[in-house]
């Protein structure tokens, strides 16, 4: 790793783990909330998860597990030339999708609908719930017990209510304070991502067409760039190649636009980071605006699209289905869920009942879900 400048995160500085526990011996601490990350059960779910195209509509999309891998590619290059904490950022990264429920957003936003009695279901949060609470790993703490600072991380943004809640990482939402710059990395790096690779599948999909994006100007440009160059080229290549050329200008722009707002700022630590006004990642005003007509193009095309409104309707009634079959009856749970559903409604009654549910939904893959929901409600499947 290059040498870390006076802001970014480091062990000498972090605010530690919420049950002390011996440092490692070969790795940083960093290092070590990767590891517990990657080994995780919630980690091997991704791969199974999707955030537009349902899982078994192809092998060639993106999961949740390809799409974290590309963010923290994406993360790590940035964090390494700025001279940030690359182990941090490429936990941030791969932890940051943990909490996604089943079918991507319009799981998230039924499960948020079927919670809304009982507070409300964030998959951010939720992220943040399974490295805390939800994963089974260790002998002396629930969780994986990570360091503040990739908690702080994970934890991109939650509301109010919720921030009172949550302690420690949840005053720099009170205050209304930032998190360290290897979360601020994360989150662009996570926009680079998806933007690009929806773009990608949408067209392997056949939802957008290459006429469409070239009303696109980050697309148009270096579209109108590659044909110049390669009159000949057709296809997948000809895609691939504006695609990557639309991504490294987008990383170019961040680093060269945050490395003027570092050195303007110039903070001191880490928490003159979490102290200052604003963002110091960030791109500039011009690639900002280029990116917000990209996600708008997106919005409107591509998760919009007619046939991927279907998915979305039917992902909702899948969700909605089983989170009130489950509420209705509990016994329709698995034993360990079930026992799970119990304690927390004694502890909270109907509210603890249902974030019990919600855990056990949230933690289902795609293809889970839709075989889980057959299971229960298909009479044919007497088994
Ligand atoms: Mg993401």
């Amino acid at each position: 790793m290059s040498e870390l400048a006076v802001y970014a995160a480091r062990d000498a500085t972090s605010r530690g783990r919420r049950y002390t526990e011996p440092g490692p011996n070969y790795r940083s601490q960093y290092q070590r909330d990767r590891d517990r990350i990657v080994h995780s059960s919630a980690f091997r779910r991704l791969e199974y998860k999707t955030q537009v195209f349902v899982n078994h509509e192809g092998d060639m999309f993106r999961t949740r597990l390809t799409h974290s891998i590309e963010v923290a590619q994406i993360a790590r290059s940035i964090a390494r030339i700025l001279h940030l904490n690359e182990d941090l950022a490429e936990t941030v990264a791969l932890a940051h999708d943990l909490g996604h429920t089943p079918f991507g957003h319009a799981g998230q936003d039924a499960l948020n609908h079927c919670m809304s009695d009982y507070g409300g279901f964030e998959h951010n949060l939720q992220s943040l719930r399974v490295v805390d609470e939800l994963e089974e790993r260790y002998a002396e703490f629930p969780g994986l017990n990570l360091t503040f600072e990739s908690r702080e991380g994970i934890l991109k943004h939650c509301s109010l209510q919720n921030a009172k809640a949550l302690g420690d990482v949840g005053e720099r939402f009170i205050h209304k304070q930032q998190p360290g710059l290897e979360a601020q990395v994360v989150n662009l790096a996570d926009e680079i991502a998806y933007n690009n690779h929806d773009v990608d599948d949408g067209l392997r999909a056949k939802l957008i067409s290459i006429e469409q994006l070239c009303e696109v100007a980050l697309f148009n440009d270096q579209f109108q760039v590659v044909k110049a160059q390669y009159p000949k080229l057709t296809g997948r290549r000809l895609v691939h190649e504006t695609i990557r050329r639309m991504i490294n200008l987008l990383v170019v722009d961040l680093i060269e636009n945050s490395q003027g707002m570092l050195t303007a700022a110039a903070p001191e630590s880490i928490d003159a980071v979490r102290g200052y006004h604003r963002e110091l990642i960030g791109f500039s005003e011009h690639m900002r605006q280029q990116s917000l007509e990209l996600k708008r193009f997106l919005r409107n095309n591509l998760y919009r699209h007619y046939r991927v409104h279907r998915m979305t309707v039917k992902a909702d009634k899948i969700l909605r289905d089983l989170f009130n079959g489950f509420m209705h009856n509990i016994y329709l749970l698995p034993p360990e869920h079930q026992h799970t559903a119990q304690r927390y409604a004694e502890a909270t009654g109907e509210a603890g009942k249902a974030r019990a549910v919600a855990d056990y939904i949230a933690g289902m893959t795609d293809r889970f879900a839709i075989m889980e929901h057959r299971r229960i409600f298909d009479p044919s499947e007497l088994t």
